[in-house]
């Protein structure tokens, strides 16, 4: 008996040594997870998630979908889905489309983890980010892996404008720049029209600079939208119909972002709070699961426990 659906959200597929962000799953593990999939799952394009089925597969059906628009999700990505024949929906923001420089987030990564205790400033690091006043020790690895987290959390829900700055003062108190590395390579317009081409891939919006939309006022986060829509469609030569609230989790939308999504001429918008999908659920507040690094057998037990609506 078919219950509940699933939408499964992906990053990055590539080989890291350290990956504080969780970002990304190793390709042989996502070919493994893939063949689990196709081995379990009825695997449908993420605008079918809810249709009824046609088919008389009793075997859950899932959507896969992956987020920002990194190069290779086109260039390692795609091949394994499309080897495997599988179907999936790529959210592209506007800053993978000009495709220079790194998100703020890897940016953060570099300036704290690139450190080594011998390079790596002795007195703490203060900033205040939404009136909130932060003071972190960069002086081990441990500190400044926390450093990255006490950072990071808040400012995923701050304004473009106030970000910035912040990740521009941690550069001059570590006293380097962020370098703009291989494995946080963005796509960049030839690498979105190629991955657009190949079978089973739809391409959707994450607005053009993987902003939260609440914290935009409503003339800018109309904009973010339509104009992210606009650049996409001209981008591809496709229509782009499908929406991923950057961030995704709680604070990351609310009923005025919900609204423009609907109003910029979106038809879905996934969320990245964990959830199954069925026919009742709103197409504008679709869960997702996070998938991590794991193997085939770590995978498997997951979309078990997933399917029955728990998030581990
Ligand atoms: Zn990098």
């Amino acid at each position: 008996m078919r219950s509940q659906s699933l939408v499964l959200m992906y990053h990055q597929i590539a080989e890291t040594k350290d990956d504080p962000n969780d970002l990304a799953v190793s390709p042989k593990n996502f070919a493994a997870q893939m063949s689990v999939l196709k081995d379990r799952c009825e695997v449908v394009p993420l605008s079918e998630i809810q249709s009824r089925s046609e088919s008389r597969s009793k075997r859950p059906r899932v959507a896969i979908t992956f987020d920002d628009g990194y190069a290779d999700n086109g260039e390692v990505g795609a091949p394994i889905l499309e080897a495997a024949g599988l179907p999936a929906s790529f959210f592209i923001t506007g800053i993978a489309i000009d495709g220079r420089g790194e998100f703020w987030w890897d940016s953060l990564e570099h300036l704290l983890l690139d450190l080594s205790d011998q390079n790596a400033p002795q007195d703490p690091f203060e900033v205040s980010i939404g009136g909130q006043h932060l003071r972190v020790d960069l002086r081990t690895r441990d500190a400044r892996l926390n450093a990255h987290k006490s950072l990071r959390r808040p400012l995923r829900l701050r304004p473009p404008e106030e970000i910035a700055p912040v990740i521009d003062a941690l550069a001059a108190h570590v006293g380097s720049e962020a370098p703009a590395c291989e494995r946080h390579r963005l796509a960049g317009l030839s690498g979105v029209q190629a991955l657009s081409r190949i079978p089973g891939v739809t391409i959707g919006s994450h607005t053009i600079r993987h902003v939260s939309l609440p914290t935009l006022t409503q003339e800018v986060r109309r904009h973010e939208l339509a104009e992210s829509r606009r650049l996409l469609e001209e981008v591809i030569d496709q229509p782009v119909l499908e929406f991923a609230f950057p961030f995704g989790g709680e604070g990351a939308f609310d009923d005025a972002s919900e609204v423009a999504v609907r109003d910029a001429g979106y038809v879905l918008a996934c969320r990245s709070i964990f959830g199954t999908v069925n026919h009742r659920t709103d197409p504008f507040r679709i869960p997702r699961a996070q998938v991590y690094d794991t193997r085939e057998h770590d995978f498997s037990a997951q979309l078990d426990g997933w399917f029955r609506g728990r998030h581990s």
